[in-house]
């Protein structure tokens, strides 16, 4: 019997947190400098996650993707993704990172069976870069995106948030890069969410207005249907402009895609979350290291799913004017798991 939740939504993808530390700071994912860390005996390890993917395969899920904080910062990182690349039920291997250590790693990623990379890049600019990540890393994020592609990563793509008054002067120039390297970007709604306490409703540059602006620079787009069920629910809306470059927009803040969503987050110490705005996730640290077995904890993961109610960023949404950043600074720091770097993103 196939697994849904209230509304008819199946697991199937799952986001797994390896860290959740980072060697940028974000400025609308990592607000201060100073944070309460997930203590480091309760991140989970290789073996655990090894066996918590099992349970979650056997519940349904068949896309997992890697990302963290910045999860190139896991120590053997290749040898985990080797590890999920021999499960027969993983059909779709992805990892999301900043791209700062991609150029060592690119290679050993690859050949350790990782299917595909997502690089996080929001400007071409180095000043505006640090501005924005509080390093000075630029040169080496797109020295990171050669590499993928020299390591022979298909179908990579360039996530770029795009806020208002920040770099959204630049989306010409990203979109012309993303062609140039043959990676499709994406544009991702400024959300609300996590750590983004400096969030407001004019800092988010909608789909809308993004397809208005490209297209008065470069003619009619058209968007790019969805045929099959896995794109139905894929979060990125594709287009494609008259000149065949294709792009993606995800509009997670103006128009969520909650209907249809089949994702869920594990953070890096085994908290479960059915939805990237949940309050509270469910603890699967805690079955695992008691010993439960892998048909155990997919019953656990089972039960919890079919009770699944959430959505998360239509209910943000519904709130219009009143609607401002989620948290602040004092409620992150007594939840740390409330944070975007350590639920994923
Ligand atoms: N460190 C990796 C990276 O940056 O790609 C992986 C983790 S990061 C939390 C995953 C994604 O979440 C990144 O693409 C980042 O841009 C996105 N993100 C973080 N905060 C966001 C926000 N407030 N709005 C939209 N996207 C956000
Ligand atoms: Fe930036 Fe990703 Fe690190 Fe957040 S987790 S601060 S988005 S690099
Ligand atoms: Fe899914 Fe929650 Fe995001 Fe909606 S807000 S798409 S339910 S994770």
């Amino acid at each position: 019997m196939v697994l849904a939740d209230v509304h008819g939504r199946r697991l199937r993808n799952l986001r797994l947190s390896v860290t959740d530390k980072c060697n940028l700071r974000c400025a609308y994912c990592m607000p201060e400098e100073n944070y309460v860390w997930l203590p480091r005996d309760d991140i989970l390890t290789f073996d655990e996650i090894a066996q918590v993917v099992d349970a979650f395969v056997a519940a349904g899920v068949d896309k997992v993707r890697l990302t963290g904080g910045e999860p190139l910062l896991r120590r053997n990182l290749p040898y985990l993704i080797e590890r999920l690349a021999a499960k027969p039920g993983i059909r779709d291997l992805a990892l999301t990172t900043n791209g700062v250590l991609l150029s060592e790693l690119a290679a050993s990623l690859k050949n350790a069976g990782l299917h595909r990379v997502t690089v996080s890049l929001d400007t071409l600019r180095a000043d505006r870069f640090v501005s924005i990540a509080r390093r000075n890393d630029l040169h080496h994020v797109l020295a990171g995106i050669d590499a993928a592609r020299s390591a022979g990563f298909q179908g990579t793509k360039i996530d770029t948030v795009v806020m208002r008054g920040v770099n959204d002067d630049e989306v010409f120039d990203l979109l012309d890069y993303a062609r140039d390297v043959r990676a499709e970007l994406r544009f991702i709604e400024y959300m609300d969410v996590g750590g983004a306490t400096r969030w407001s409703r004019d800092k988010v540059v909608s789909k809308a207005e993004l397809l208005e602006r490209i297209a008065t620079r470069h003619g009619p787009i058209t968007a790019i249907p969805a045929t099959d069920d896995e794109s139905k629910s894929a979060p990125a809306e594709r287009f494609a402009m008259s000149d065949g470059t294709s792009f993606g927009i995800v509009a997670s803040t103006t128009a969520p895609f909650c209907g249809a969503c089949d994702r869920s987050r594990l953070t890096a110490d085994g908290s479960w979350y059915l939805c990237l705005y949940a309050k509270l996730g469910i603890d699967l640290k805690k079955p695992l290291r008691a010993g439960e077995s892998t048909e155990q904890l997919k019953e656990r993961i089972e039960r919890a799913w079919r009770l699944r109610e959430d959505r998360g960023a239509e209910r943000r949404l519904a709130l219009h004017e009143a609607r401002g950043a989620l948290h602040d600074d004092d409620e992150l720091r007594k939840d740390p798991r409330l944070e975007m770097h350590t639920r994923g993103g």
